[in-house]
């Protein structure tokens, strides 16, 4: 692995863990390139070398150690369900060192573009349930066209990759609590008619604020 490479980093009250930097989307505001792989000064460029759900777990535990944590987020410069056997394994570690009161209770999030169970032609929703507590979806559009246009997906997504992100959306929020539905604050959006998507799936809107890499 990169060694300058952060795979867990701290971002406001959270540790974010960065699995992969693989994606099946090449979103036109993705900071991958103007930021050249950099967040808040950390390096995430993997360089290819994703880490083990213990490599991820070590690096957890050892900046819980002097970081109170209010939440885990599997995020990355990447799609952390790209690397879902490990980012189950690592969830499920982390569940159940919490449920014997080994850790403090934070949550687990996984923020995602929703397009796991066309990618691994399953309904993956049900394995997320056990252990994540709250998934954030960036659909990014109420529109088909325009999703397609924002985030261009790889071409074996572009013709069932919308429909599949929404029926995961709606999957995901009968099993799980806490389910949002983000779309980026840009020019061009529809606010009001994502919103109304996201009730329609069962789920919360957020709306994402812009971050220009310019
Ligand atoms: S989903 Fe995230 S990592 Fe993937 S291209 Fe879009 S912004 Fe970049």
């Amino acid at each position: 692995m990169n060694k300058e490479a952060k795979i867990v980093y701290r971002f406001k009250n959270a540790l974010y863990i960065n699995l992969t930097n693989r994606c099946p989307n090449a979103c036109v505001f993705c900071l991958k390139n103007p930021l050249a792989m950099k967040f808040e000064g950390y390096n995430l460029n993997l360089e290819g070398k994703e880490p083990s759900a213990q490599d991820v777990l070590g690096e957890i535990y050892r900046n819980l150690k002097e970081f109170a944590a209010q939440e885990i987020v599997f995020c990355g410069y990447g799609e952390p369900t790209m690397r879902l056997d490990v980012l189950l394994e690592a969830a499920l570690e982390l569940k159940k060192k919490i449920s014997k009161g080994k850790l403090p209770a934070f949550k687990i999030r996984l923020n995602t573009i929703g397009l796991a169970n066309l990618v691994y032609g399953r309904d993956i929703t049900g394995g997320l349930a056990k252990v994540i507590d709250k998934v954030n979806v960036s659909l990014n559009s109420p529109y088909e066209e325009q999703w397609r246009a924002l985030v261009r997906p790889a071409p074996r997504y572009v013709e069932k990759g919308y429909q599949s992100a929404l029926d995961f959306i709606k999957l995901c929020a009968q099993k799980i609590d806490e389910v949002e539905v983000s779309i980026v604050d840009k020019q061009g959006i529809d606010a009001d008619k994502m919103r109304e998507l996201a009730r329609s799936l069962g789920a919360k809107f957020y709306l994402r604020g812009f971050i220009d890499g310019k």
